[in-house]
């Protein structure tokens, strides 16, 4: 069924990066387009001199022009291969051993994983797809059969609901792929703390799976036992069960979003965690950090983990002033000796940037901060190393 279509000649000394194993071709690194490749057909990568590279998928909708697939001229891209591909990345979670104390983990990210496109995220005996390209799109049923083939889900859930497909000239869409529909709330476990998700409706795929083990890192006894915690872009509790359980006097969880925060509460509960102290306060972190500041509050613990600011390259300028405020804010909101844990998800802000940013707020803040851990992104998220844009968390303690 899935026949290559076309062979692409690239420009001389365009040939780098696909013989790094980066698995993108640019528009402008092509020179010729040998045949007449629909959206999302396999197509072949020679170099300017034909010289066999790859194989990848074409669409023409992208400035992504192909995402290359494989770089062994004997392999065939067929069903067998993305069986193949799928049961290497599965076996690679198994390897992480994080069940059964964690049922909520990424089972494939796409690029990394040598899948590009194709975000796999399991929530107990649930799959969650994501095709965020035209390539995955267009084959998503098979993926889907295939992972109903590998992992006896009881459903498969779609959440291409992201802006990025827009790039791939694709509209959003969500629904159930594959078997039963999710239970409204599915309770999962990560690290033991229990989590009411609704993969539905739930931002990304339910839940930010990627700070999980930054979240056992901040939520230990040693840093926030006895403390007031202030858990700023809370969503639906996150950081609080673990500050709980690490014995934290008193957690305020902020966010912009009522539903999420109502969520977290009954997280909490989920947990067994009834606390009359702790706080749920929905509004714009910006202007509740200000008015904290002005009335003189301040907090042992903080922690800052703010969606992404920087969607592009373009975006770099503002995101900072953004991340600097609020460091600076949360500098100013710190009793002496306090912990700060702060995070960008922004790939397009480095780790290094984002360090040169925090670095600004403490010296306007004027306080002395250490710092005691670099953090990333858990390792269900691997970052490819010949694809470093698959690094985009960074996190300060
Ligand atoms: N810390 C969470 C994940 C946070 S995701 C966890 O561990 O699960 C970012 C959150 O910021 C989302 O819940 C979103 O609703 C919230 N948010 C976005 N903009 C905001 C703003 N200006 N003020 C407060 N919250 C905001």
């Amino acid at each position: 069924m899935d026949k290559i279509t076309a062979t692409l000649q690239l420009k001389p000394k365009r040939e780098k990066p696909v013989q790094n194993r980066h698995p993108w071709v640019f528009s402008g690194a092509i020179r010729q387009v040998k045949g007449e490749p629909q959206p999302g057909d396999l197509v072949e990568v020679v170099a300017h001199d034909n010289e066999w590279l790859a194989t990848g998928y074409y669409n023409p909708h992208s400035q992504i022009r192909v995402r290359l697939l494989s770089w062994e001229e004997a392999e065939t891209v067929d069903e067998g291969w993305w069986r193949g591909r799928l049961a290497a990345a599965l076996a690679r979670r198994e390897a992480l051993a994080l069940a059964p104390e964690t049922t909520a983990y990424r089972l494939v990210y796409a690029e990394s994983d040598r899948l590009p496109g194709l975000v796999v995220d399991g929530y107990g005996d649930f799959l969650v797809l994501q095709a965020l390209t035209l390539g995955i799109e267009r084959r998503k049923e098979m993926v889907s059969g295939l992972l109903a083939e590998l992992l006896a889900p009881a459903g498969i859930v779609e959440r291409s609901d992201v802006d990025v497909r827009e790039k791939e000239g694709l509209a959003q869409e969500k629904g159930v792929l594959w078997g039963e529909a999710p239970p409204e709330e599915l309770v999962v476990q990560e690290h033991g703390h229990r989590f009411g998700v609704d993969l539905m409706a739930g931002h990304k795929t339910g839940l930010y799976l990627d700070q999980r083990e930054n979240r056992a890192l901040v939520g230990q006894r040693r840093f926030l036992e006895g403390k007031e915690v202030l858990n700023v872009f809370a969503y639906s509790g996150g950081f609080a069960p673990y500050a709980a359980a690490a014995g934290a006097r008193a957690i305020v969880n902020l966010d912009s979003s009522a539903a999420a925060l109502a969520q977290a509460e009954r997280n909490m509960a989920l947990n067994g965690y009834e606390r009359p102290d702790d706080g749920y306060v929905v509004g714009d972190a910006f202007q509740v950090l200000r008015e904290y500041r002005d009335s003189g509050r301040q907090f042992d613990a903080i922690i800052l983990d703010p969606p992404k600011f920087a969607h592009s390259r373009r975006d770099v300028q503002g995101a900072t002033r953004g991340y600097k405020d609020l460091n600076w804010l949360a500098f100013r909101l710190l009793r002496p000796g306090g912990i700060l844990a702060t995070f960008s998800c922004s790939g397009a802000i480095s780790a290094d940037l984002f360090q040169k940013v925090v670095f600004g707020a403490v010296v306007d803040a004027e306080r002395d901060a250490q710092i005691l851990y670099q953090m990333g992104q858990a390792p269900d998220h691997p970052v490819l190393l010949t694809f470093p844009e698959s690094a985009y968390l960074k996190g300060l303690l």
